[in-house]
């Protein structure tokens, strides 16, 4: 068990002397957790071997799930990443620093441990201040999957990685709630025709828009024997303790439902939470009602999922059951990360 240290940044004015012990302690091999604009990370000196192995190590990770490597400076791709195509340099100008991943191949310099074994990497230019300027600190490359245990929801908060991660890692830099709160959005930029691997804030058409090319969504789920493209998307992600349905449909259909299901399971001695908008919030009875936000408003319930996952967890609630949300710009990743953490489990009614 490690002595893990907290520090709490303050947003206005950014302490130095945290950044820099940060830096410093992945520099020397040390794992820290920091806020992004979408989740929080656990950052490890990607270019040392070492360190990716216990990042690993310390989220109970796969260690053929590669992580993504952070830089803070677009020059700084060259060291990592080789013929970078010219779809990556338009990416980039768009959308850098920002929530998106490009899957590039890599060079020699990145060790087999960061990138799982592949022959690819991922890079992603955060925008978040403390992000940026710890990455400087650190030498320019920090590896940082999610700081969550491996299977638990991303944490979204200092005090999500401290449930998972106290006395596993070095430190961990409280900056406050992320804003996006889902994960970035991962597309391949290895083949002729881009491929987004996992959705996020930036969507397939904000893609299209800036490269006047298609882009296509691996909707595949890998096949026996065959190798997923996304090494993570094998894993059972984002996965709350309680059993989870996500009801779609009409909405006077989905209340009912949910209300009828909720009602059965609680007679039978089961706890259930529902996460459900504000507006079809007062029509549920059950242990625990969340709220993702206004029924229209794809970007709070982008923010607020992981939490209110988090909340069922620590109420020991056994039975989840999730409105559907409309599924366009950042709904599509909402949708995405509801449907994993209920293993695909929908129910359609009408
Ligand atoms: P996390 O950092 O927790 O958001 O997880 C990183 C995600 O990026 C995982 O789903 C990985 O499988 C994916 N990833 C990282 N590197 C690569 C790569 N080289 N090729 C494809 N997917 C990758
Ligand atoms: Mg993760």
């Amino acid at each position: 068990m490690k002595k893990t240290k907290f520090a709490v940044l303050d947003e206005k004015n950014p302490d130095r002397t945290i950044i820099e012990e940060a830096g410093i302690t992945i520099k020397n091999g040390g794992l820290v957790a920091f806020p992004t604009e979408t989740v929080y990370g656990l950052g490890g000196d990607a270019l040392q071997s070492a360190s990716s192995r216990k990042i690993y190590a310390a989220k109970g990770r796969p260690c053929d799930n590669p992580l993504i490597v952070h830089i803070c400076r677009w020059e700084d791709i060259e060291k990592i990443a080789v013929r970078i195509p010219a779809a990556a340099v338009k990416l980039a100008d768009a959308f850098w620093p920002g929530p998106l991943t490009m899957i590039l191949e890599k060079s020699a310099l990145v060790p087999a441990e960061t990138t799982g074994g592949l022959s690819t990497v991922a890079v992603r230019m955060p925008s978040h201040p403390a992000a940026l300027a710890l990455i400087a600190a650190a030498g320019g490359y920090v590896a940082a999957p999610s700081a969550n245990t491996s299977g638990r929801p991303s944490p979204t908060r200092a005090e999500h990685v401290r449930e998972d991660l106290d006395g596993r890692i070095d430190m961990i830099v409280d900056g406050g709630g992320t804003e996006i709160g889902l994960e970035s959005t991962i597309v391949d930029l290895t083949e002729p025709v881009p491929v987004i691997l996992r959705p996020g804030f930036v969507t397939k058409e904000m893609m299209e828009e800036v490269l006047q090319t298609a882009v296509e969504v691996d909707r595949s789920l890998p096949a026996a024997g065959q190798a997923p493209r996304a090494p993570g998307m094998k894993y059972r992600h984002y996965a709350p303790r309680g059993k989870m349905t996500v009801v779609s449909g009409d909405r006077e259909a989905v209340i009912r439902t949910i209300g009828r299901l909720a009602a059965e399971k609680r007679t039978a001695g089961e706890r259930v939470g529902v996460i459900c908008t504000d507006e079809t919030k007062p029509f549920y009875e059950a242990d625990c009602i969340a709220s993702a936000g206004g029924g229209m408003d794809a970007e709070a319930a982008a923010r607020h999922l992981y939490e209110i996952l988090r909340s069922f967890d620590s109420r020991q609630v056994t039975y989840i059951y999730s409105e559907a949300f409309p599924g366009e710009g950042i709904g599509q990743a909402v949708m995405n990360r509801l449907l994993k953490a209920a293993g695909h489990h929908i129910l359609e009614v009408s």
